[in-house]
């Protein structure tokens, strides 16, 4: 498990009941970050990805990665208020209220393949709302790629019943 044993985790962080599951021990190893971005790639190698789409902020640090590799663009979907040009946004629900991710209008082309990345998937609020962001702008999502997967949480499933192609690293149990 090259993967997994090099991620920790946090009980109780950032509140209580939390098991936060925190990469930073994966991608400070130099082997767990080349393997990390390698397992990510592979099933792309050989497809057309134009664009990899990251969600903010640690989809980003393997989200440049990924499309260096695949010699796509990066292209990065962040919280309300971050990008300076002309946006389009989704509206989330959060366990308490709701939050915002946008994009730049003109990031995507219409058609453009997009791999869209993230470093874990829990309900699955933030991808979800991020692939309607995408397609809304024209972005055909070849697949959504995480490190990790929460299953019990259930934004794995809500992407496979969407009908997207899933990729993850590992999975934990629980959330
Ligand atoms: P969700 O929208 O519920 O799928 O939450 C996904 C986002 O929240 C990701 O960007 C993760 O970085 C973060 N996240 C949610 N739960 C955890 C967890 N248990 N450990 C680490 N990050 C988490």
């Amino acid at each position: 498990m090259p993967i997994k044993s090099r991620i920790r985790t946090i009980p109780d962080y950032p509140k209580p009941g939390i098991m936060f599951r925190d990469i930073t021990t994966l991608l400070q190893d130099p082997v767990g970050f080349r393997l990390t971005i390698e397992r990510l790639v592979a099933p792309y190698a050989d497809q057309r990805i134009d664009k990899v789409a990251a969600i903010e902020a640690r989809g980003f640090i393997i989200g440049g990665a990924v499309a260096e590799k695949l010699e796509a663009g990066f292209v990065p979907v962040r919280k309300k208020g971050k990008l300076p040009h002309a946006t389009v946004g989704r509206d989330y629900q959060l366990e308490y209220g709701t939050d915002r991710v946008e994009v730049h209008h003109d990031a995507i082309l219409e058609g453009e393949k997009v791999l869209l990345v993230d470093d874990l998937i829990a309900t699955g609020g933030t991808a979800m709302a991020s692939v309607e962001l995408i397609e809304e702008i024209g972005g055909d999502i070849v697949a959504c790629a995480f490190i990790v997967d929460l299953p019990d949480l259930g934004g794995a499933k809500r992407i496979r019943d969407k009908g997207l192609a899933l990729h993850t690293l590992c999975e934990f149990e629980g959330d």
